[in-house]
């Protein structure tokens, strides 16, 4: 009897043991992964935002990047009455509007990705944004009429430029730029910077899918990246690209969107008809060293066509791109290819036109 008790006793205290051992283990593995890496998530710039850090300046490091990313949102979104751009298109047709590096800095650049994607991607299509209305709570279908009408303001050549006064205006009265096809890639950037300032040399910046792999996973290994499955919204991917110091940008029918009459209305404008891009691509990533080509060229070549498109992006040193078509065909240029590697077999890659 006496004996069984001091077994029990014996048992009883092996397992205490245990178990204070384990969540020891727990307590510590949760508080060196909480030194070392750092995930913050908010909301800004329209979208879902995700800075993952691994270094020891994180905490600071995030903090003057979120302070940065408001920056540039209260300068350039068109839904801040005041912001620099909201300015320029009170002031359309009537004078220019003297703005900040930043403002300046993006549109220009903006100007030249339309001239690159031959009007393709236009900053000037906001008019017609506008009346489409996708991406908010209420879309709706406007006429032919609207269309028509709306889509003689739709000008990139239009926006002039002033390099003595740092200032950017519209020709004509009710034309208005949006840029919310480039400035993501522009705060990507700008995150990028802050976070190299801080000597951090592993990151993953995520604004609402616009990415930017900063050097390697902190095990030393390659980012891996998921392309969306453009036919599966849920974040399921066709395929992996792996990387260091890249950006990755998809512009994607499937992110803001609405259905009519079984047809799906998306938010990626063809600047020619005023109608959401009806080219045989639904899916386009650009990979490139800074996330505004990424950005800026992604709106483009989605609507170019999958010819032209290709062209273009063999064209760029330093671009590549990966190309999903409506029928399920995967294309992916010269500098990309034996970094991209297919897992859903649904799709079929490519090799050329
Ligand atoms: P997302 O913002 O979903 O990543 P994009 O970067 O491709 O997608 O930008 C789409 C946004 O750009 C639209 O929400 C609209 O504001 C604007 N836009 C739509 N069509 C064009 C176009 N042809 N040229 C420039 N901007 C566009
Ligand atoms: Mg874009």
């Amino acid at each position: 009897m006496i004996r069984l008790i001091q077994q029990n006793v014996f048992l009883g205290i092996i397992i205490v043991a245990l178990i204070i051992a384990i969540a020891t283990y727990v307590v510590n593995k949760n508080k060196k992964e909480s030194e070392e890496t750092i995930v913050r998530e908010f909301y800004g710039l329209g979208t879902i935002i995700r800075l993952r850090v691994d270094g020891k300046n994180g905490e600071k490091a995030i903090q003057e990047a979120v302070d940065r990313l408001n920056i540039i949102e209260n300068k350039m979104s068109v839904f801040k009455e005041f912001s620099e751009v909201s300015m320029i298109n009170k002031n359309a047709g009537v004078s220019g509007q003297e703005v900040s590096s930043d403002t300046f800095f993006l549109i220009k650049r903006a100007v030249e990705y339309s001239e690159l994607s031959e009007g393709t991607f236009d900053p000037t299509i906001m008019p017609i944004v506008s009346l489409w209305r996708i991406g908010s709570d209420n879309p709706r279908m406007p006429s032919k009429r609207e269309i028509e009408r709306t889509l003689k303001l739709v000008n990139y050549e239009d926006i002039i430029i002033n390099e003595k006064s740092h200032s950017i205006g519209l020709k004509h009265r009710n034309q208005a730029i949006d840029v919310g096809g480039i400035a993501k890639g522009y705060a990507a950037d700008e995150v990028k910077n802050v976070f190299e300032n801080h000597k951090i040399n592993s990151a993953l910046i995520d604004l609402g899918g616009n990415i930017y792999a900063l050097g390697t996973k902190p095990d030393k290994n390659l980012w891996n990246v998921g392309i969306q499955n453009p036919f599966d919204t849920r974040g399921e991917h066709i395929g992996v690209i792996s990387v260091e110091n890249k950006s990755i940008v998809t512009s994607g029918n499937y992110e803001r969107y609405f259905t009519k009459g079984g047809k799906i209305y998306h938010h990626i404008i063809d600047p020619k008809t005023g109608y959401p891009s009806e080219s045989e691509v639904i899916s386009s990533t650009i990979i490139s060293d800074h996330s505004i080509d990424g950005d800026g060229l992604s709106t483009g070549v989605y609507i170019m066509g999958l010819e032209k498109s290709i062209k273009l992006i063999e064209s760029l040193k330093g671009i590549d791109a990966i190309f999903i078509t409506k029928n399920k065909e995967v294309y992916a240029t010269s500098g990309i290819k034996n970094s991209f590697n297919i897992t859903n077999t649904e799709f079929i890659y490519k090799d050329n036109l």
